[in-house]
């Protein structure tokens, strides 16, 4: 009997709609296959030790910078990103590269224990760190290249192999990186790409040792319960519902400058992108005047590279569009108030920068993650009221407050559910790779990046004992 191979993936600019790509929809056979010679490869690349593997990850470094236009317009052609935000992403990789690599060594160095009776004086103990052989790393469309390099070098580092599958929205980017390492920097066959859609990815779950996932609740919960049949660890970066908070005595330019940023950068598709805003009474009317004249001001399209003339390019996929505008007609329907913008573009999947006041937990702007362009906004009695509300999720990313009194910031600081809390910022908690990044609640689980956590989360503790 003859099976026919799955139809191939059409990757499309969704600036103008424009083919730009096709690749495999692979089988879980070709993915096995993949997965078993990264098994073959990895014990020489884990005897190589941290220096030397750190020395291929560096050449990887200058190939990204040397190759940073070309990379940034290949993520531009299949997410139709501004240019201010495609290229980020190459910049996070380089970042990443030099302070692990820098610091990776003595993270993964072995760790001497005492015992802890004079029972145990005769013997020598040490910890060890092990990488798990194959990792598997299952990223979402919103970060092409920076989303896969966050935790692949980590990784490397560690000694383990990595099997990486890029969203079948925006895999051409990630499949340049991988060549660059194996063919133009020459380094081992540690690191391989396979494409698909989510029969691909649950594939890759079921032929590697560990998984790294970035991308939706639901489909983080389903890997979890496969992982949990398989009897492997996962750790899992979900969704976020991130919500600001803006006290009466907090300084107004500063606060709609936040909000400005903090829930447009990418186009609001951002995990950790401020999604909700609560405003104490005194000052919403003109905290709501205020944001809406800054992101009325918001320049949107995909620009030239290096032309940073817009700051907001398309939204990627046309589910995604349509779940903001759901979101949006679901509160102009219950009584919010557009400000500015509410609707997609004619030409292109873009949606105008959008303000939606006067909002309330009846509505899906302020329940369900909108991944957009958008920025709902909520008048609160006080402070408790507005703890209470902004914990009222089943996600827990991240959040902000702003207070000109830094004991009230610490206050509601110390009161929210959340991975990370900003205060007087938003976003600050970014890219910032010596504290923990993950969430709370539906938001995540597992081992979080951060410090000697971005490389031991890839490794297994093995404890050794020897009788002096
Ligand atoms: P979104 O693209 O909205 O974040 P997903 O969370 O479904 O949506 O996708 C993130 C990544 O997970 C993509 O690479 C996708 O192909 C992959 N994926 C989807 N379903 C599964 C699955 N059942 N098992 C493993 N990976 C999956």
């Amino acid at each position: 009997m003859t099976t026919t191979a799955p139809a191939p993936i059409e990757v499309r600019c969704p600036a103008d709609g424009r083919i730009v790509g096709t690749v495999a929809n692979q089988t879980r056979d070709e993915v096995g296959a993949v997965a078993a010679k990264l098994r073959e490869a990895q014990p020489a690349w884990e005897a190589l030790g941290p220096e030397a593997r750190g020395k291929h990850l560096r050449d990887w470094r200058d190939w990204l910078l040397d190759n940073e236009r070309r990379l940034g317009e290949l993520v531009q052609s299949e997410t139709g990103k501004s240019w201010a935000d495609a290229s980020m992403e190459t910049a996070l990789g380089v970042d990443i590269i030099s302070y692990l690599t820098k610091n990776g060594p003595e993270f993964l160095a072995p760790r001497k224990v005492s015992p802890h009776s004079p029972a145990g004086a005769t013997k020598k103990m040490r910890v060890v760190y092990r990488p798990y052989p194959v990792v598997g790393l299952i990223t979402p469309w919103n970060g092409p290249i920076g989303n896969p390099l966050l935790d692949v070098v980590g990784a490397l580092l560690a000694g383990a192999t990595v099997l990486t599958k890029p969203s079948e929205y925006t895999p051409l980017s990630w499949i340049e990186v991988v060549r660059g390492w194996r063919e133009d920097i020459g380094a081992p066959p540690v690191l391989e790409v396979v494409t698909g859609a989510g029969e691909t990815g649950a594939a890759v779950v079921d032929a590697v040792d560990m998984v790294m996932f970035t991308g939706s609740a639901r489909t983080g919960k389903r890997i979890a319960a496969r992982c949990g049949e398989r009897l492997i660890p996962c750790s899992l970066e979900l969704g976020g519902k991130d919500a600001m908070i803006v006290l009466a005595d907090a300084d107004l330019d500063r606060a709609t400058s936040a909000a400005a940023w903090g829930g447009f950068l990418n186009a609001g598709q951002a995990c950790i992108s401020v999604e909700r805003v609560y405003v104490e009474a005194p000052i919403y009317d003109e905290f709501v005047r205020k944001v809406t004249e800054k992101v009325a001001g918001i320049r949107v399209g995909m620009d030239a590279p290096g032309e940073f003339a817009t700051e907001i390019g398309a939204i990627a996929t046309e589910d995604q569009l349509q779940i903001i505008e759901t979101h949006v007609e679901d509160a102009k329907a219950k009584g919010a108030r557009i400000t500015t913008g509410g609707k997609r573009r004619s030409s292109g999947q873009f949606f105008e920068p959008t303000v939606i006041a006067d909002v309330n937990h009846s509505m899906d702007c302020m329940r369900h993650e909108t991944f957009g362009p958008t920025l709902p906004i909520m008048k609160v009695a006080n402070e408790d009221e507005a703890v209470r509300l902004a914990n009222d999720s089943p996600y827990g990313l991240s959040a902000s407050v702003f207070s000109s009194n830094p004991d009230r910031a610490q206050r509601v600081a110390d009161q929210l559910q959340a991975g990370a809390v900003n205060m007087n910022n938003v976003l600050s908690n970014l890219f910032q790779l010596t504290l923990p990044m993950g969430g709370w609640k539906e938001s995540g689980i597992g081992t979080r990046l951060g410090g000697a956590n971005a490389v031991l989360k890839f490794c297994r503790p093995q404890a050794q004992i020897s009788e002096r």
